[in-house]
């Protein structure tokens, strides 16, 4: 059974074709600049050479369009028909707090995630469009769709509320819901199972380290806290997203620098970030490893204060689940920097008893501990896969 995984952005759509049993990628690909001039699909089978198309794609459907085009395609698809594809995952940002699962999608779970518009305006909006477009390319091919917020709904109320009148929770839902839920449970769940032990029985945080970044605490299979909050701003020091500070600060640069409510938002989510921090040197960790060894000093102090977050929130979650038996790193830079890894275990986690193996923390893409064996927490790199994840649920509720 192969399954169609969608992550439709508002310009752009990722897709793969998972075969469901053997858990084997198909083809990949992505669709940049649906829209806009200058539209392009990249496409790869498994194992083939990657296209490069550019070609008109006026909206979603068109994409779709020509990705189903592409895996069906005589000379370079990868099947016969699409009635080879047996069901559809999306990827959905925002859940609210109607989605505690993933689940089948119909006219009722779509006029649910409608209503969560509100609480993420870029993203949900453009995941209703993707499923729109698969609904009218291929109308009797079950959806399913899998959200960011799902596994964090299992938080307790004192993780989820802020400290604001009772009465914005109650009309707005205004609260904590987390974001990279489908990663956060996949590695903590490869963790253990990585381990041999039960899920059920670890205390598990799990640093989501990409251009978006998030940390989580698992207990006993659970999460119970998470570092993104109503929307994917708050928390860690994100690529160009500020992550926590200070409220007041809006209104200040606001004053300051005469902008609006909306100019100062796109202020922190897209100028700030270790971006801003780096004094605009790049989002990039690539770059900004490259200037700290160079003795860059905005370079260095970025990193530093990148690193820095992370670690007071590995702290709190610690202290929220009274304890840590596992840290995992994932994602762009938690899977690839070792730099960023040993800036934060060694510097900070010493109370923990940790103690870094260097030669395994040098590895790349392996599901790996790389703290030494006599470290009383053990500390891991667990490569992310969110679309496997996707086609998992997908598959568990179609086939
Ligand atoms: P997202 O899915 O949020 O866009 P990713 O998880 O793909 O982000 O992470 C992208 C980031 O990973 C890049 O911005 C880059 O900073 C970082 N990254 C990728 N490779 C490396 C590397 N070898 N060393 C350090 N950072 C890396």
């Amino acid at each position: 059974m192969n399954i169609l995984v969608i992550n439709c952005g508002s310009s752009s759509l990722k897709f793969q074709l998972i075969n469901a049993e053997s858990e084997k990628l198909i083809a990949k690909g992505l669709c940049e600049r649906i829209g806009i001039e200058g539209s392009m699909l990249t496409y790869t089978p498994d194992g083939g050479a990657k296209e490069e198309t550019v070609t008109p794609m006026a909206n979603h459907t068109d994409a779709i369009r020509l990705v189903l085009d592409a895996l069906t395609n005589e000379k370079t698809g990868v099947v016969k028909s699409l009635d080879e594809i047996s069901a559809v995952g999306h990827r959905i940002v925002h859940g609210g707090e109607k989605f505690a699962a993933s689940t089948v999608i119909n006219e009722e779970v779509m006029a649910a995630i409608t209503e969560c518009n509100d609480l993420a305006p870029l993203h949900n909006p453009a995941n209703l469009i993707g499923i729109n477009a698969c609904k009218e390319l291929m109308p009797n091919t079950p959806m399913v769709a899998v959200f960011d917020t799902a596994f964090h709904q299992t938080m307790p109320e004192k993780a989820y509320m802020y400290g604001l009148p009772y009465e914005y929770y109650d009309k707005y839902k205004i609260r904590r819901y987390g974001f990279h839920g489908t990663s956060h449970s996949y590695v903590s769940k490869r963790a253990a199972e990585v381990l041999g032990k039960k899920y059920e029985d670890l205390k598990i945080i799990v640093c989501h380290l990409g251009n978006g970044a998030s940390v989580s605490a698992v207990q006993n299979g659970k999460c119970v806290d998470t570092s993104m909050g109503l929307t994917p701003l708050e928390g860690l020091i994100m690529g160009t997203r500020s992550g926590d500070i200070d409220p007041a600060i809006i209104e200040f640069i606001a004053h300051k620098e005469n902008k609006s409510i909306d100019e100062v938002m796109a202020v922190l989510n897209k100028k700030s970030g270790v971006l801003g921090l780096s004094d605009n040197l790049s989002s990039d960790f690539r770059d900004l490893e490259t200037g700290y060894r160079e003795g860059n000093p905005r370079a260095i102090n970025t990193m530093e204060t990148f690193s820095y977050r992370v670690a007071k929130y590995i702290g709190a979650y610690t202290a929220a689940m009274n304890g840590v038996d596992v840290i995992c790193f994932t994602a762009g830079v938690g899977e690839n920097s070792a730099f960023v890894r040993t800036m934060i275990c060694s510097q900070y986690l010493g109370y923990l008893g940790i103690k870094l193996d260097e030669e395994a923390n040098a590895k790349r893409g392996e599901e790996i501990a790389i703290s030494t064996p006599d470290s009383s927490t053990t500390v891991m790199v667990i490569p992310t896969n969110e679309e496997l994840a996707i086609a998992r649920e997908t598959y568990r509720l179609t086939k």
